[in-house]
């Protein structure tokens, strides 16, 4: 068997990669019907004003139960539904999903409240996408603040041009945008200075390496952005301690498990009538540094 390995590279590879090709031809299959048998939902992550422990917003995240698979990973599914171009109908479903779920939400009695939706580069390539966000705040009777569209760097450099025509065009909407993920591109601060975005959400991996290495890094990106005037977001808040640091450090607003985990709707309807203990801040901030 071993010499047939060697002289066949393929036997070798096939089997070595089986594990892992397998699966995800079965993904692939099951994705591809999956919106029409209707398996996505879409759960909710509460963001926090860290000043007041007030919900700002919340952001809507896809999640695929499927009844042959169980629930799939949108770390797996969602670069797999790119590939398939099932990404630009899945995108469409999320941002109606959303606003209709915000609209009932506003109307109920948080007329502030806002929801961020995650945007695939490819369906911020489309040049009908403008057209779709207008649509869908037209259905839903919403003004354009009531969205926010999170966009990762890698969605905005590649015409940065073009990009900005795009932005500026939902900025006219009142839609706001977020550079989702900051600091994990690797040119992040030379084009941060060339985007026209309205919020800068810091990755978790600066959020929890703080215990570690110290503040230092997420300090000077909390710097710049007040320096240019942007909501900065903290993602991945775990711990009381990382809370804390990033109030004292003027970050406008924090999310994590520590306030909540994406849930369903049911269950944030009930939180944002009655936020729990976690979310609702400490009264008395001592302001000290971890
Ligand atoms: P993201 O937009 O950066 O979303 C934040 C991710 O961090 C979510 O993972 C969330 O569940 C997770 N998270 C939140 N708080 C914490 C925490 O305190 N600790 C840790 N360890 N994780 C936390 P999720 O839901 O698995 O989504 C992963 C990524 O998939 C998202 O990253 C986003 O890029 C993408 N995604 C999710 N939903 C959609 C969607 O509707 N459309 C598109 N295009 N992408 C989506
Ligand atoms: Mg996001
Ligand atoms: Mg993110
Ligand atoms: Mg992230």
């Amino acid at each position: 068997a071993a010499k047939q390995r060697s002289r066949n590279g393929y036997q070798f590879y096939r089997d070595t990669l089986n594990i892992d090709v397998q699966p995800q031809l079965k993904i692939e299959a099951q994705l591809a019907g999956a919106l029409d048998r209707g398996e996505f939902q879409l759960y909710y992550q509460p963001l926090v004003d860290l000043r007041t422990g007030i919900i700002r917003s919340l952001e809507c995240l896809l999640r695929w139960n499927s009844p042959v698979l169980g629930s799939v990973s949108p770390s797996i599914f969602i670069p797999l539904a790119e590939a398939q171009g099932l990404i630009l109908d899945l995108g469409t479903w999320v941002l109606t999903q959303a606003a209709e779920q915000i609209s009932v939400w506003r109307a109920a009695d948080q007329p502030d409240l806002y929801m961020s939706v995650n945007i695939s580069p490819l369906q911020f390539e489309q040049p009908v996408f403008v057209g779709l966000v207008a649509g869908v705040l037209n259905e839903f009777q919403l003004p354009g603040d009531a969205l926010l569209l999170e966009l990762t760097e890698g969605s905005l450099i590649h015409d940065l041009e073009a990009s900005n025509v795009k932005l500026a065009q939902l900025r006219d909407l009142g839609v706001r945008i977020a550079l989702d993920d900051f600091g994990t591109g690797y040119s992040s601060l030379a084009y941060l200075r060339q985007l026209q975005v309205d919020v800068l959400k810091i990755d978790r991996s600066f959020i929890s390496s703080m215990a570690t290495e110290g503040p230092a890094f997420v300090s000077m990106i909390l710097h710049l952005a007040q320096h240019m005037n942007l909501m900065t977001v903290a993602e991945g808040v775990e711990t009381e301690e990382q809370r804390d640091l990033l109030r004292s450090l003027n970050c406008d607003v924090g999310q994590g498990y520590l306030f909540s985990r994406p849930q369903p709707a049911e269950v944030i309807k009930t939180l944002l009538a009655a936020p729990s203990p976690a979310i609702q801040l400490p009264e008395r901030f001592s302001g000290k540094a971890l």
